[in-house]
């Protein structure tokens, strides 16, 4: 008989739970269980489930439009892109359907700026180990996980890795050669990882003085989620280019290239582009989720509460990484699946981002409160499987 897992690629192993609708920070499956979703869909949902102003400018925008190509003008292109570059030091943005693709536009982006000025040779583009910027053949070269490469080769080249927080690595890599550095101020996908201030001060130092671009991939980082704006306000620095998605639109597939002004014409008519990026439906949602943000001070929120789950979870005697809402528990054993399924029978939806790590990305509404009970039914999870 065929299942449903028969109907896909296996790429996927699914747990067995069907959700079937959300309210706020919770979840709820085919039987009415109810979960509390500290994974937001891998940092993506950040007004939680059925936010009513997001369901709002969704469907308002439905009524209307919902694709007209980057042909033509719409109001929601205009209001997303207007929120963007407010947040961001001016510059222009790239729309574009998820963070992979903002990273392979930001890589052609960077390279094309510097064959504009005439630096042909200038293609390198250094990459942190354990990086993670996305499965296509470009993004997925910068992605520094040899194991993710495994049966793709030959993937495009010219990329030169450095160890993570390696200043003295970053100094001999950076040179004439180099288009960018790309960073993510805290590498999401291989466990939570905190860039040091000084690696990224001098990612900002070394690309400002050898003709670089630094690109930051804010696509887990940004949107508020560590507790600022953007994850590279921590470190006072501000990069030439940045990558957004997850979180931008709330749930809705988009993603964003940003640039500086500086750098903005690398990019001319025909360079790049994507039928469906800046459609209006996902753009309606963008400029929602950034009104919503400000609204209902979520950023902030993210700071406060974030820092009651980091206390709550050490106050259970864990070791927590990272920042704001971005945090992950150290197991210190390859547990973390085990722990994951462990938390689902409690009703808590965390995510094992490594082997011995736990991630805690949930939307930027929840409370202490919620912060609170996700802790108690982690630690009970952790309990049953040890
Ligand atoms: N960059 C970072 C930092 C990410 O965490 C991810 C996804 O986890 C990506 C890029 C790829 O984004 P997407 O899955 O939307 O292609």
């Amino acid at each position: 008989m065929t299942t449903r897992d028969d109907l896909f690629l296996p790429l996927f192993n699914r747990y067995p739970v069907t959700f079937t609708r959300g309210e706020g920070v919770w979840l709820y499956d085919a039987d009415g269980k109810a979960y509390l979703d500290f994974m937001a869909g891998i940092a993506v949902n950040l007004l939680g489930h059925a936010h009513p102003a997001l369901v709002e400018a969704i469907s308002e925008q439905a009524s209307k439009v919902l694709h007209t190509t980057n042909l033509f003008w719409t109001e929601p292109v205009v209001a997303a892109a207007e929120a963007i570059v407010s947040h961001l030091p001016g510059g222009r943005v790239f729309f574009c359907n998820s963070g992979t693709e903002a990273n392979e536009a930001a890589i052609k982006f960077v390279r094309k700026h510097a064959w504009r000025m005439g630096e042909t040779e200038r293609r390198e583009i250094v990459a942190v180990e354990g990086s993670f910027h996305g499965r296509t053949l470009g993004s997925l070269s910068l992605t520094i996980q040899p194991k993710k490469w495994e049966g793709f080769a030959p993937l495009p080249g010219d990329v030169v890795p450095v160890a993570f927080d390696d200043v003295d690595a970053l100094d001999a890599a950076v040179s004439d050669r180099t288009a960018a550095v790309f960073i993510e101020p805290i590498q999401g996908e291989s466990g939570i990882r905190p860039m040091s201030d000084a690696f990224v001060d001098a990612v900002r130092k070394l690309t400002s003085e050898r003709g670089a671009l630094f690109v930051a991939d804010e696509v887990q980082t940004g949107m508020g989620r560590t507790g600022s704006w953007w994850g590279f306000e921590h470190y006072g620095v501000t990069p030439d280019v940045v990558t957004l998605a997850k979180g931008l639109a709330g749930g809705v597939p988009m993603g964003a290239l940003w640039a500086a002004d500086a750098f903005a014409n690398a990019f001319q008519p025909s360079d790049h582009a994507t039928t469906q990026g800046g459609n209006p439906l996902a753009c309606a949602a963008c400029a929602a989720v950034f009104a919503t943000l400000e609204k209902e001070n979520l950023v902030a929120n993210a700071k406060v509460v974030g820092g009651e789950l980091r206390g709550a979870l050490e106050g259970f005697g864990y070791e927590v990484r990272g920042r704001g809402l971005l945090l992950a528990v150290e197991l210190g054993r390859e547990v973390s699946s085990a722990v994951v399924r462990s938390a689902l029978a409690h009703g808590l939806i965390v995510n094992d981002v490594n082997p011995t790590s736990v991630r805690f990305a949930p939307p930027l509404i929840v409370t202490a409160d919620d912060a609170h009970e996700a802790a108690a039914r982690f630690h009970a999870a952790v309990k049953d499987v040890a």
